[in-house]
């Protein structure tokens, strides 16, 4: 997905505009300023912020490991892989709202354990491969953020958008979304991984 050698993050900013044009601009960035920011908060209170992305459009690995380390399991105290696809869908999400508030992280990487003793969550969750990420934003009403996600998912072509009461999930996977209780599907993969 990621591998290291990897130098620059995947997804490109052209489809920013089209989106914050209906919601709000993007934050001013010189030109030619390749920057990333994104800000998160995890279920135990922690918060990192900063460019994941450097002005340059490299990647800031030390950044990018303080998130796996914001995103690890909290039960089991354990990080999982940290694609930075994943963070780039978060960005383009977070970036909406002019990052003026943290993503809250309901849940990031779990591990198998921990998947499994959850009522309703997937047998193959991709929360167990780190590519998945439950959120909200503060004030900002769950079906705002779904419909964030879900616009960059038709863009893209691949992101699975889950919408639950309370918080949003988002991976990057094929494209595909659904509601709690019932599938809203864009995609034909008939198997959603909450
Ligand atoms: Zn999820």
């Amino acid at each position: 997905m990621t591998p290291l050698t990897c130098r620059r993050s995947m997804l490109g900013a052209a489809a920013l505009g089209a989106f914050c044009a209906a919601a709000s601009p993007a934050p001013a960035q010189r030109v030619g300023d390749r920057s990333r920011f994104l800000w998160v908060r995890n279920g135990a209170g922690e918060e990192v912020a900063g460019h994941y992305i450097r002005a340059d459009g490299w990647i800031d690995w030390r950044l990018v490991q303080r998130m796996q380390h914001l995103f690890r399991d909290l039960r089991e105290n354990t990080a999982g892989p940290m694609p930075v696809l994943l963070l780039d869908v978060l960005w383009l999400i977070q970036t909406g709202w002019r990052a003026e508030r943290p993503l809250i992280l309901l849940s990031g990487y779990r591990t198998p354990r921990t998947n499994a003793s959850l009522e309703g969550a997937a047998f193959n969750s991709r929360h167990m491969e780190g590519q998945a990420a439950d959120i909200a934003l503060r004030d900002v009403p769950i079906g705002q953020v779904a419909e964030a996600a879900t616009s960059f998912s038709r863009l893209y072509n691949f992101m699975g958008v889950g919408t639950y009461p309370g918080f949003v999930h988002v991976d990057i996977g094929p494209k595909r979304a659904w509601e709690r209780g019932g599938m809203r599907r864009i995609a034909e993969r008939p198997t959603p991984s909450p």
